[in-house]
């Protein structure tokens, strides 16, 4: 991993961007730039850069917060048990700087079965011309 300090980190994102990236904070449901965003591209790491999310892998949970069923490739995050706010949860965190995008659940749509439930504060967007 790509350890980048704090200073670093403070310097680099907007305070909305450091307190979810930095300070697994969340952001407002139904409040998120990508909640009801539905442009063909990738999603990145707001950190790094990462690739993360193909749009082609986007649904709409209703939970309020961007939700993809597949990540870009395995690879690209880290999950992390997370036993914070009395629940048991697997937290999503960018394989490549640290930062913290969300969580995953078990109750996604085929054919993987995951939500990755994801702040729209920890991504950035690229729009590409999908081929497939
Ligand atoms: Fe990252």
């Amino acid at each position: 991993m790509n350890e980048k300090n704090d200073a670093y980190w403070k310097q680099e994102l907007t305070d909305e961007e450091y307190n979810v990236l930095r300070n697994k904070g969340t952001e407002r449901a139904f409040a998120g730039k990508f909640n009801a965003f539905k442009e063909e591209g990738v999603f990145h790491c707001a950190g790094c850069k990462s690739p993360l999310f193909d749009s082609k892998t986007k649904y709409d949970s209703g939970s309020g917060w961007p939700s993809f069923y597949d990540v870009t490739s395995s690879d690209k995050v880290k999950i992390i048990r997370d036993k914070s706010h009395g629940m048991i949860r697997d937290e999503v965190v960018c394989a490549k700087c640290g930062g913290h995008l969300g969580h995953v659940f078990e109750d996604g749509p085929n054919p993987t079965g995951k939500r990755y439930c994801i702040n729209s504060v920890s991504l950035g967007f690229e729009k590409k011309s999908t081929d497939s």
